[in-house]
């Protein structure tokens, strides 16, 4: 059947700035009405013209208009080829490991995102595929877990929660040599402070949950590929898994990024005064924050970020405070997720990574005294005013 697609004849605008490029999209403007906000294609199935003609979108399980619009826009904004948005960040995870064969191996980053090991341990080692967890902020420590089997290096930088950094180009140049696909995790900074590709990395992912939709109300999940040739795999993912993005959590995403820059800007420099101000406070003993001077990763991210972005960790001095502080915050909302308008602490123990088995977390740090603030856009006066009541 020939496609005679309208929508086919998008700009990719490598000629604008990223601000500019996040609030005009790809197609941006609806061609056909001129509507301004892209619509949303409620459409399960789409008519054809003619026997021999369709308009190139045949079923929404495939292609969804506003779903291409996110996608598109996506990849100009990590600076791929292809994006795809799936229905959360879990389902682009599962879309991503379902490259994997048996016999396979994955090097992952040590203390990635409570979910990801989830899927790595409870569902695809049972179809006969190896993980190992290693320290990627450690060159050396990833090199020794590579054998002639490893497919894939999974990268999260900065990790999450202990907001580790890894060096993208020297782990890239590493999964060349050896023939792996490297693919980061980008969920914490975005393109708008790291743009992965650019790096070296093959593939990103993204829980769209957290800051490209950015306002806590809608469950996305987005893949960008840099060689066209992958996007076979994560078309046939789409098809055949029926995970993608439905239209109208697609166009929540794509209204989110419009304002992508302006809320990334505001919550690195919320994080840098809370941090700071973290940092002096007597029952605070520790505090992971990536824009610290003397973070042991700092020049390196320095080297391929703009920005350190809104996440910070910390760890109290007893239970009691860390309890206290969970149940006392009044504007500051005690809940799971990140990269929302709204600050909120998070108790990872028993949130986000409840299913990393206690000894690898105690051994991370993840401990009874630990707690994530993933800082939001109000005023930071307010946020700091806050802690420090409920910090007591
Ligand atoms: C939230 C998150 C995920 C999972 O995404 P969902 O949208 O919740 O399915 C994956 N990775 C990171 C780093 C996350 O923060």
């Amino acid at each position: 059947m020939r496609a005679e697609c309208v929508y086919d004849d998008f700009d990719r605008k490598e000629e604008l700035q990223f601000e500019s490029q996040a609030v005009h999209g790809a197609l941006g403007c609806e061609p056909i009405t001129g509507a301004v906000s892209f619509p949303i294609f409620q459409s399960a199935t789409f008519r054809h013209k003619s026997f021999d003609v369709s308009t190139g979108y045949l079923y929404s399980r495939l292609q969804n208009p506003t779903r291409q619009e996110l996608e598109r826009t996506m990849a100009i904004l990590e600076g791929g080829a292809e994006g795809f948005a799936f229905s959360s960040g879990q389902a682009a995870n599962m879309a991503l490991f379902g490259m994997l064969k048996q016999g396979d191996r994955v090097v992952l980053s040590d203390d990635i995102y409570g979910g990801t090991f989830r899927i790595c341990e409870d569902i695809f080692s049972n179809l006969g595929c190896e993980f190992v967890y290693v320290d990627m902020s450690q060159i050396e420590k990833l090199e020794a877990a590579i054998t002639p089997n490893t497919r894939m290096i999974f990268v999260e930088t900065p990790t999450n929660p202990m907001m580790k950094v890894a060096d993208i180009r020297q782990i890239s140049r590493l999964a060349k040599a050896h023939d792996c696909l490297l693919v980061v995790d980008n969920t914490f900074l975005t393109p708008y402070f790291q743009k992965p590709l650019s790096l070296g990395a093959d593939i990103v992912v993204h829980s769209g949950t957290k800051y490209l939709s950015g306002h806590n109300d809608v469950i996305a999940g987005i893949v960008v590929v840099k060689d066209p040739k992958l996007a076979e795999h994560f078309n046939m993912q789409l098809k055949s898994r029926g995970n993608g993005l439905a239209p109208f959590d697609s166009w929540l995403t794509l209204r989110g990024l419009k304002t992508l820059a302006v809320r990334m800007k505001k919550h690195d420099e919320n994080a840098q005064v809370v941090a700071q101000w973290l940092r002096q406070h007597p029952k605070v003993k520790k505090v992971y924050y990536v824009g610290f001077e003397d973070h042991s990763g700092y020049q390196v991210t320095l080297s391929q970020t703009t920005g350190f972005g809104g996440m910070i960790s910390f760890e109290v001095d007893t239970v009691e405070t860390a309890r206290k502080l969970l149940s006392d915050v009044r504007m500051i909302l005690f809940a799971e997720s990140l990269g929302g308008t709204e600050t909120l602490v998070t108790y990872p123990l028993t949130q986000t990574h409840e299913s990393i088995p206690d000894d690898i977390r105690q051994a991370l740090g993840i401990n009874e005294r630990f707690i994530r603030i993933s800082v939001g856009i109000e005023a930071a006066q307010d946020i700091i005013n806050d802690l420090a009541q409920a910090l007591g």
